[in-house]
């Protein structure tokens, strides 16, 4: 396995930002890390990379565990922290030059060369990385991350902040990159996990509550509806779940509903429930994508 998460548990103070996370990464693979925000994302990429210790539970990478072999980890290990932490006073080549030295990498001129090219950075190699565009940030982000040439690559939300363009031209990218290695990558998009992950794993309050082949997880939904509807008035739970064709409905925000339905039919009677109480619909919403609608079930 490239990564082995074994019921680990991270607390900050009296939180439990993890609480026994078990999971594998399969050689080769490209895993979406899915979550809503404060899930544990970022804290279980951290512990992965070595930043910070568990506080229980094991993991390993490529063989070697994080508290005992860190520095056999970190040779295994690429990591693009979130937000791309960059030295912005250095030149593109200065820097990638002072990773490739952190790494005592021979022949590191070549090899800096070569990180330029295969993430597309000719053009603006001789730049300071402070005057890069946001999408340029992010190749150097990755240069650095790959410049040891690890086995392992670990991406905390590759694409935030990116516009259309430099987030097509990121992703394909990370695709073509993880032709050769493991990737895991957390993202908040799921038209990205969709579209490049063989794997998702999706966390919710620290814990694991979906772990499947990415097609998998989407299928599973294939049968269901989902709706999200917003109601002009405040309507009980109680009320809504009554509704003929109803499966399951949950409050999102607000008046803002999600309905899990049987069939198109149900979404008439919605309309119907709504006219006889003298609510206004203002939106209903049919989830297209299903993927999103696994997410919204199960971290709602
Ligand atoms: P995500 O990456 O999914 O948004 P994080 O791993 O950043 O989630 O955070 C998980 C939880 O742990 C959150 O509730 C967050 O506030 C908390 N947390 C993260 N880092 C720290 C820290 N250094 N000290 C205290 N609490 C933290």
């Amino acid at each position: 396995m490239s990564i082995e998460v074994k019921n680990v548990i991270k607390t900050y103070g009296a939180q439990n930002a993890l609480n026994d996370v078990s999971f594998t990464v399969e050689p080769g693979n490209i895993v979406g890390f899915l979550g809503p925000n404060g899930a544990g994302k970022s804290t279980m990429m951290k512990i992965i990379t070595c930043f910070i210790p568990q506080s229980s539970g094991s993991v390993n990478v490529c063989g070697y565990d994080v508290i005992e072999n860190p520095i056999d980890v970190k040779r295994q290990v690429g990591y693009l922290p979130e937000h791309n932490p960059l030295y912005l006073d250095m030149y593109v080549k200065e820097y990638l030059d002072f990773v490739g030295g952190v790494y005592k990498i021979e022949n590191r001129k070549a090899r800096v060369k070569d990180m330029i090219d295969m993430v597309g950075l000719e053009i603006e190699q001789n730049k300071k990385i402070g005057a890069l565009s946001k999408g340029y940030r992010q190749r150097v982000g990755l240069a650095q991350a790959i410049i040891h040439d690890p086995k392992v690559l670990i991406l905390d939300e590759p694409t935030t902040g990116l516009d259309p363009n430099q987030l097509e031209e990121i992703r394909g990218l990370i695709k073509n990159i993880g032709k050769e290695k493991t990737i895991m990558l957390s993202t908040h998009i799921m038209q990205e996990v969709e579209a490049i992950c063989d794997k998702t794993i999706i966390i919710n309050h620290g814990q694991i509550v979906a772990n499947d082949k990415t097609e998998e997880l989407q299928s599973q939904q294939k049968n269901q509806i989902v709706l999200t509807v917003e109601f002009d008035k405040l309507v009980t739970v109680g009320e809504l779940q009554k509704i003929e064709g109803v499966v399951q409905v949950k409050n999102s925000n607000n008046n803002i509903w999600l309905f899990e339905i049987k069939e198109d039919a149900a979404r008439n009677n919605i309309f119907q429930f709504a006219m006889q109480k003298e609510i206004v619909v203002l939106t209903m919403q049919k989830e297209t994508q299903s993927l999103e609608a696994v997410f919204k079930k199960l971290t709602a």
